[in-house]
């Protein structure tokens, strides 16, 4: 059920929303299908879809507008990532949403939250508190939006953007079926992305798609990640790997371990031996995927990357049996794309 102080949007419309009005105009039954083919078939804008007459192209898009209104978008130099930062027709507070293209694929990476109760000490988004949950249909707008900027197919989301996406359950679950189901994508190209949210990684379990999980560790021990990601101290390491081996026993995916590198603070060779070990005891299906992410600079927060030799050093030291170590790439740093950071930006200049 839709909340009743919802309005209906473009993609925030189910098929039966799109029946009935297309009904009350009187128009032939086949309309519906047209315009559901074109919106998420097709993955059209609503007014690139043809087949509709222009006068009900007009009428649809003022019935049902978007959702969300594009404030900033910017493109790295290589072209290869862009970024958004969107204002809600709701009330306008504002989301992120990010497209990154290789030529294997195209990610669009994804807000569950306008803002973040979460509080981790290096996120721009953390700092900035929660303003509200995302609706279903802002999630699936986010990823239509980058794909009508993209020139390929957008073959992955992952929820990684702004928020925490198991403390939006319900609205966030709807989205990957949504996504699954109206625009194709299949659940292991669908990454969800937590903190530790134990009960939600639980209920994760018990869902038929096997979405891919991805937990942001960020520390081998719980002294440590209890001042990066405070959520730790409700639930520890010991309760995050035990739930997330749970999803990967449920689904049969491997779990990927978010890890942020950060100069002087959880980049030793000491906790990388200590992170190998945590994770190479784990058992999880298919072992621990940990990716490595140089910290991009926040805003607030004095931490940096590590040079890439020590990241590497890291990487090396980390792996073993069971661990499988990637680096990944900074991307669209001259577009200040990571998490929360184009919105922090913004509020700073308008004071
Ligand atoms: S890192 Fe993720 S969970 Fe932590 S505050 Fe930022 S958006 Fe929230």
């Amino acid at each position: 059920m839709r909340p009743a102080d919802t309005p209906i949007t473009r993609y925030g419309a189910r098929r039966a929303d799109l029946e009935a009005i297309l009904g009350d105009w009187r128009e032939p039954r086949f309309r519906a299908e047209q315009v559901w083919a074109g919106l998420y078939g097709a993955r059209l804008p609503l007014d690139a879809i043809t087949t509709l007459p222009r006068p009900l192209r007009d009428a649809l898009a003022e019935t049902l507008p978007e959702a969300l209104h594009a404030a900033t978008v910017l493109t790295a130099a290589d072209e290869m990532t862009t970024k958004w930062l969107w204002r809600t027709r709701r009330d306008g507070t504002e989301v992120e949403t990010v497209l990154m293209r290789s030529e294997r694929r195209a990610t669009a990476c994804v807000s569950s939250q306008a803002g973040c109760a979460m509080g981790c000490t290096f996120c721009a988004t953390g700092q900035a508190g929660l303003d509200r949950h995302l609706d279903t249909g802002e999630i699936v707008e986010q990823v239509l939006r980058a794909q009508h900027a993209c020139p390929q197919r957008v073959s992955n989301v992952v929820f990684m953007g702004m928020g925490e996406p198991l403390a939006n359950y319900g609205p966030v679950w709807a989205a990957i079926e949504r996504l699954h189901g109206d625009l194709g994508l299949s659940a292991r190209q669908i990454t969800v992305s937590t903190v530790g949210v134990v009960p939600g990684m639980r209920r994760l379990a018990t869902e038929a798609l096997p979405v891919t999980l991805a937990v942001s560790l960020h520390a081998p021990d719980d002294a440590l990640r209890s001042t990066l990601v405070p959520l730790n101290h409700r639930y520890p390491i010991a309760e995050v790997l035990d739930a997330a081996a749970e999803v990967a026993a449920a689904n049969g995916r491997r779990v990927t371990f978010e890890y942020a590198v950060i100069h002087g603070v959880n980049d030793g060779l000491d906790h990388a031996g200590a992170l190998g070990a945590l994770l190479g005891a784990w058992p999880g299906v298919g072992g621990a995927h940990v990716n490595l992410i140089p910290l991009n600079p926040t805003t607030g927060f004095s931490g940096r990357a590590p040079s890439p030799a020590r990241v590497r050093a890291f990487a090396e030291r980390a792996a073993r049996p069971g661990v499988t170590v990637t680096v990944r790439r900074n991307r669209g740093v001259d577009i200040d794309a990571a998490c929360g950071q184009l919105r922090a930006r913004a509020r700073a200049e308008t004071g």
